[in-house]
């Protein structure tokens, strides 16, 4: 069983992806890496999470 603890700087509320805790809105990760889909974002829904991975088959 993976023992995860959660990293209180980084808040995410993705509970599909494997890293988020679940319980909390909390990332696990140590850091995460973020870019953007976009040629020019210019809202919070332009960039994305490039650490996600799906909770299965990642
Ligand atoms: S890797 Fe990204 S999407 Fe996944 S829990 Fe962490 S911050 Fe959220």
């Amino acid at each position: 069983m993976e023992n995860k603890s959660k990293n209180e700087s980084i808040k995410c509320s993705v509970s599909q992806c494997k890293h988020n805790m679940v319980t909390e809105d909390y990332c696990c990760l140590d850091c995460i890496s973020v870019g953007t889909h976009e040629p020019d974002p210019e809202v919070p829904e332009c960039t994305d999470c490039n650490s996600f991975c799906k909770r299965t088959g990642c």
